[in-house]
Parts: structure tokens; C-alpha cells; sequence
């Protein structure tokens, strides 16, 4: 009887992956600012799915938040890292941020 090996994925690995590449395929825009040019993207109720720390107010951003996701567009640390350093915003607290 031939043994069934099949090659075990990791699903940890595949779920970053999915975010990330979700980040990059969405829709989003450069807003240029007083502290550089950042790539804005609106995350919507259904993947707002955690908790994220808001910079505007220092408060919670909840599940089921619409909000604004940013990272830097000047590609300073590049493209992966700035991602990876990206920040979760209140869609009102980055407008009045400014
Ligand atoms: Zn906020």
C-alpha cells in the first residue's frame, strides 16, 4: 500500500499572507500630509475583526468598526516594512489629525 504524504501547510503563514495581500490588491489612496505621503485604506465592518489601538485618541478601535488603515507612501523603510508598521485609525480621528 503506497503512504499517503501529504505536505502539511501552515495555516498561520497562509493567513498573514492573505492579509497582506489583501492590503495590497484593495482599494486605497496616498493622502500627502504635514509628516510625509501615506497610503490610506478604509477597512470595512465585515474585516474589521480585532481590537486595534487608535493613534489619533488613544482609545480602542472595535470589532465591527469601519475605520482607516495607513502606513508611510515614501517608501523610506520600504515597501514591507512600512507595511508592517502600519496603523489602525478612527476614520473621524485621522481626518481631524491632519
Ligand atoms: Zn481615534
Amino acid at each position: 500500500m503506497p503512504r499517503n504524504n501529504r505536505p502539511r501547510r501552515r495555516a498561520g503563514d497562509d493567513e498573514e499572507d492573505n492579509d497582506l495581500g489583501r492590503l495590497l490588491a484593495g482599494w486605497k489612496r496616498v493622502e500627502h500630509r504635514r509628516d510625509g505621503d501615506w497610503n490610506v485604506q478604509p477597512v470595512s465592518v465585515v474585516s474589521a475583526t480585532k481590537e486595534y489601538l487608535c493613534p489619533g485618541c488613544g482609545l480602542t478601535v472595535t470589532p465591527g468598526t469601519a475605520h482607516l488603515v495607513t502606513w508611510r507612501a515614501d517608501g523610506v523603510l520600504g515597501d514591507s516594512a512600512d507595511l508592517a508598521a502600519r496603523r489602525h485609525w478612527h476614520t473621524h480621528c485621522w481626518k481631524i489629525g491632519a
